[in-house]
């Protein structure tokens, strides 16, 4: 067994050799304690029959214990000063891929295709750049790849949204796409200190298992998700006046919007926020033969 990089004299030791300095902008809050990266990596369930994908290995941190505990590892990183850090750190393992690229302009798909051939299990684990969570969760969801399950640390309030009940003020789109897609469920909260640099917001890890079937059957998904996100438009107006806002001549179109709202059983003074999500599927499924 190799010395863990996750230490803070291990870590130092890594960025002084390279003359490494951080990048706010990418996100890059480094992992320097072992317990917390077993932790993650016992919460994402893996196997030697796993594929691994990480979102930005940073120093390789995660990547060694993914190395460690899975079949193989993909990891993409967007910044190209960690690429020899990465083959340095990292060369005691065989089974580990990284990729130089931003993971929202990857081909994940292609990806998963070419390197996780056996593999019985494709899970998510990462330390995401906070900058970028719900874009990337948005993206590998709706892209509908094999991916079974997510076990990745965000910030917590990101976190808190993610796994948010309607009537609650964090309860939005997010929650909802996030329910739709899958079972979600916040298993940590962890301090600031074990990063480096340590970041300004508290930070939590969540589970997202995929479900095979949604919750609900809706006669189109993406017209379900515009709905809902036109229904938080401003969160403090009706869901009347929200989908007046965002539906194409809503203004005009009010009383088609009532007559859904009517026909789904949606009082049309009720708030987005309180909508659950079968409720949403019954408005979309209203909505779309005039709207879709
Ligand atoms: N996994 C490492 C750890 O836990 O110590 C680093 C995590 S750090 C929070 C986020 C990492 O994501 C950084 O290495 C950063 O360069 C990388 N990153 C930022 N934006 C990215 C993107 N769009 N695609 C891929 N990697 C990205």
């Amino acid at each position: 067994m190799h010395r863990d990089i996750a230490t803070p004299g291990r870590t130092k030791e890594i960025l002084d050799k390279y003359g490494f300095s951080f990048k706010k902008s990418l996100g890059q809050n480094f992992l320097i304690d072992p317990n917390v990266l077993h932790k993650i990596v016992s919460f994402a369930g893996l196997t030697e029959k796993s594929g691994a994908i990480e979102i930005g290995p940073g120093i390789g941190a995660l990547t060694e214990h993914l190395a460690r505990n899975s079949g193989k590892v993909v990891a993409f990183e967007i910044d190209q000063r960690l690429l020899p850090v990465l083959e340095d750190t990292l060369s005691p393992y065989d089974n580990v891929k990284v990729i130089h690229k931003d993971i929202l302009e990857a081909d994940v798909a292609a990806v998963i295709g070419d390197e996780f051939a056996g593999m019985e299990h494709i899970a998510v684990v990462a330390n995401l750049p906070y900058y970028v969570t719900t874009p990337i969760l948005m993206k590998l969801l709706e892209d509908r790849l094999p991916i079974d399950s997510f076990t990745v640390m965000m910030q917590k309030e990101v976190a808190d949204r993610i796994s948010a009940k309607p009537g609650t003020k964090e309860y939005g789109s997010l929650s909802i796409a996030i329910e739709y897609y899958t079972e979600a469920q916040t298993v940590m909260t962890v301090p600031k200190t074990v990063f480096m640099p340590q970041p300004n917001v508290a930070s939590a890890v969540v589970h997202l298992k995929r479900r095979s079937v949604p919750p609900v059957a809706v006669r189109d998904e993406d017209f379900l998700f515009r709905v809902t996100r036109g229904s938080f438009v401003q969160r403090r107006k009706t869901i009347l006046n929200n989908l007046q806002t965002s539906l194409p001549d809503g203004k005009e179109r009010k009383a088609e919007i009532a007559e859904a709202l009517g026909e789904a059983g949606v009082d049309p003074g009720r708030r987005g926020e309180t909508l659950t999500l079968e409720e949403f599927g019954r408005l979309a499924d209203a909505l779309y033969p005039k709207f879709g």
